[in-house]
């Protein structure tokens, strides 16, 4: 406990350095490489989910204009792959397609997550930039590092592209952002459970479909810290049957393909269509408070805690990615009533291959049906779609087999 509390205080000293006061008493911030004056900035990130309702929500409210690429749909794809190298990974080529696409729409300054050490996506950013200043781009990328630090980094990179020095606009920003968050992932949750059970085709979608529309609508801070309850409130009008036998498999595998519904070929709808809950491990809101809360406020096990737990029989330690996460999964689930596990992964994706191989050995000796699905640019959905329905049905008939071995 004073470890944590001291490393928290840590990180206040170093927001605090961030800030100097001049012979002449003016107040700036250090490290600023100023190329673009923070009011002609247009800000643009690349799209991954749902992560553009908090994001759009912090810095607007810091102040700053925001053009965001067009959603990815296979346009964005052509140009990622026509302006990459071939082996490169999924997530990095639509990356690549919504910077060029929001440049092309006029933004001047482009922000990344960073994570060097363990896989490619240390190397995302530089390699986009080089790339974009050859295609003849001219623009500011503002990189959030996060081995270097979370809380800092993240600051100090909003701070670099609004010169925002309100206390108000952070504190709404992060207030409106976060309650965004948990708000529409408590709506895509209720999604998964309800869409098996509806008896009436298509109400959980559109309950779904309206609630992204208002959540992305409110901008006060009692208005978003509503939200949560309100979505739940709402899907328990819709009518369920409660008593249909509904298998439950866990989608898990690389953070992009999991949260992008381009990427992953919807394959949450298509589950929920066949009559299965999908209960997905990562949520965007998960890892923002796994970020940017001090672990010393965690009251239980984190999820990577119980992860790195349950894959200790498989591997020992994290090796970059998810793949810790894949492995501790599948565990879990397998020992927890989990009727099966669908693993999706970018093609070439060095962490999920790992897991990968593992996997097979944790389906044999825990018992649990793995599908591994990879995907890139070449895959096709209706391929995919077939190979689903296959391990849907073993999924079914496994799940009555036991039910009938129980009565
Ligand atoms: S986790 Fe996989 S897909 Fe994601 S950046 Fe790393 S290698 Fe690429």
């Amino acid at each position: 406990m004073h470890i944590q509390i001291r490393l928290w205080l840590n990180r206040f000293e170093s927001i605090a350095e961030m800030i100097i006061k001049d012979k002449n008493g003016n107040i700036t911030i250090s490290q600023m490489d100023d190329t673009i004056a923070a009011k002609e900035r247009v800000i643009a990130w690349p799209r991954m989910g749902n992560i553009d309702l908090s994001m759009e929500a912090l810095v607007s409210s810091l102040g700053a204009k925001i053009v965001m690429p067009p959603p990815n749909t296979n346009q964005a794809l052509e140009i990622g792959v026509k302006n990459s190298i071939e082996g490169i990974c999924l997530p990095y080529k639509l990356n690549l397609a919504n910077y060029v696409m929001a440049l092309e729409k006029g933004a001047n300054t482009l922000m990344m997550f960073q994570a060097p050490g363990s896989c490619r996506f240390g190397n995302y950013t530089k390699m986009a930039q080089k790339t974009l200043k050859k295609m003849g781009y001219e623009f500011d990328m503002c990189v959030f590092d996060m081995y270097q630090s979370k809380m800092k980094q993240t600051l100090k990179a909003f701070w670099h592209v609004t010169h925002c020095l309100n206390p108000y606009r952070y504190y709404k920003g992060f207030s409106t952002g976060f309650n965004k968050a948990f708000a529409i992932d408590t709506a895509e949750r209720l999604l998964f459970y309800t869409r098996p059970r509806e008896l009436n085709k298509g109400d959980a979608e559109k309950c779904y479909k309206k609630w992204y529309k208002i959540i992305h609508e409110t901008s006060s801070i009692s208005g978003c810290k509503k939200l949560k309850k309100q979505v739940i409130e709402d899907f328990k009008t819709i009518p369920i049957d409660k008593d249909r036998v509904v298998p439950k498999v866990y989608l898990l595998g690389e953070f992009f393909v999991l949260l992008d519904p381009f990427a992953n070929q919807e394959i949450e709808k298509t589950l929920g269509d066949l009559g299965v809950e999908v209960e997905r491990q990562i949520f965007f809101s998960d890892w923002l408070e796994h970020v940017l809360k001090p672990s010393f406020f965690y009251k239980k096990e984190s999820h990577r805690e119980r992860c790195v737990r349950y894959a200790q029989d498989y591997m020992k330690r994290a090796i970059g990615g998810e793949c810790i996460e894949t492995v501790g999964d599948t565990v879990y689930g397998a020992r927890n009533g989990i009727d099966g596990i669908i693993h999706i992964m970018p093609f070439s994706c060095m962490p999920e291959i790992v897991a990968q191989n593992i996997l097979p050995k944790v389906s044999k000796q825990e018992d649990i049906p793995v599908l591994e699905l990879v995907l890139d640019e070449q895959t096709g959905k209706a391929g995919n779609i077939t190979r689903i329905e296959a391990f849907i049905d073993l999924v079914k008939r496994r799940k009555l087999k036991n039910i009938k071995e129980s009565v």
